[in-house]
């Protein structure tokens, strides 16, 4: 293992905190951490961890830079803060744990000088995939999945060969099984309790209504450069299979392990090498292995994310904006789950379709969508 140093965007959420732990476990040190808005937990991970530079969101800076006025630690703010951030850290190798879309410009940063980026914000190649994979092939950067599909993925195609079939797994989320008139009666508190995963509450909910899943073909799509009609979504309630990947031959190759994101963590950070980990071993006996057909009526989220796979252009990011509004809306209590899947729907029917969007398109795209999510709601 060879990775001594690394940099981690998005340090007080959930992959943040736990990347934090895979680093105290393998003694990698720290040389950048940011935040959006918690500055007392991004004041102690720099406390433990003493980074050259933090960037935190700029409502919380004067907060920030008094708590750290005893430090020499280079504090930095904002978006730019990020930007920047991700440009002049040292470590080759960051980690991006970023919520959303505001990690895109950060990641094509990282893509530009050359960095392994061991990347856990989905969001930002769902809305931007082509542009992202065409900065990283041009930086000579890589990406290395941090997502458990992903990773597990990742881990099958190690032998080179090409791939016919990827089978992503999902649990399929804490309302598997139930129909429309229950999904009516779901409240926030509800759909972020997550039977298998220990997670943040945007994927919560992205899970319990199946979006994640669509968001994770899309992933799928740019990681590893294959059509959507290649990538099937495979139901997988015991989250113990964490993806296949099926060859010419038929044979078909699979990851297990217990669902523990550290494990796909550490193994972003110490590829191509392995190291004892902290997550429990897999346990198969009474491991009850079972396979369903995602239910696309009753989640109609998936079926719209597999729509805008196979349509391309902007519609991935109109629909990646339009579900980051309206979950936000959803967690908090102005509008209802089911809602949500209307408003994410009618964006993506509503918003002009772009065939070859750049840059420009991919981050006005999303901002219409926030917009009519927001005007609709
Ligand atoms: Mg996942």
């Amino acid at each position: 293992m060879n990775v001594k140093s690394i940099a981690v965007l998005g340090s007080t959420g959930s992959i943040g905190r736990q990347t934090l732990e895979v680093a105290r476990h393998l003694g990698i040190g720290i040389t950048a951490l940011s935040a959006g808005s918690n500055a007392k937990l991004l004041e102690s991970q720099c406390r433990e961890f003493r980074p050259q530079r933090v960037c935190i969101g700029e409502s919380e800076y004067n907060n920030l830079k008094t708590a750290l006025a005893d430090t020499n630690v280079k504090i930095l703010s904002g978006d730019e803060g990020l930007a920047e951030l991700a440009s002049v850290d040292p470590s080759p190798t960051l980690v991006n744990a970023v919520l959303g879309m505001k990690g895109l410009v950060p990641t094509l940063n990282a893509a530009k000088a050359g960095k392994k980026i061991a990347f856990a914000n989905k969001e930002t190649l769902v809305a931007g995939g082509n542009i992202v994979t065409g900065a990283v092939k041009e930086g000579g950067a890589r990406l290395l999945p941090v997502d458990s599909e992903h990773s597990a993925i990742f881990q099958c195609i190690q032998n080179g060969n090409p791939i016919k079939k990827i089978l992503l797994t999902g649990s399929g989320g804490p309302f598997r099984g139930k129909d429309g008139a229950f999904l009516e009666t779901v409240t926030p508190e509800m759909a972020v309790r997550h039977p298998k995963w220990n997670m943040g509450k945007k994927i919560s909910v992205d899970s319990a209504s199946l979006m994640n899943k669509g968001l994770e073909l899309i992933e799928a799509m740019h990681l590893f450069d294959v059509s959507p009609e290649k990538i099937e979504i495979i139901i997988h309630p015991q989250s113990t299979v964490h993806s296949l990947v099926e060859f010419e031959d038929n044979a078909v190759l699979a990851q297990l392990g217990s669902p523990d994101m550290r494990t796909c963590i550490q193994y972003a950070l110490t590829y191509p090498d392995r190291a004892p980990s902290m997550a429990s071993p897999l346990d198969l006996f009474g491991a009850g292995l079972t396979f369903e057909r995602p239910d696309r009526e009753t989640f109609p989220l998936l079926a719209l994310a597999e729509r805008c796979a196979r349509k391309g252009g902007n519609a991935p990011a109109v629909m990646n904006g339009a579900n980051e509004q309206a979950v936000a809306e959803f967690l908090n209590g102005k509008i209802g789950f089911t809602k949500m899947f209307r408003l994410v729907i009618e964006a993506v029917d509503a918003l002009e379709y772009i065939p070859s969007p750049g840059l420009e398109d991919i981050v006005a795209s999303d901002a219409a969508a926030r917009e009519y999510v927001l005007s609709h709601k």
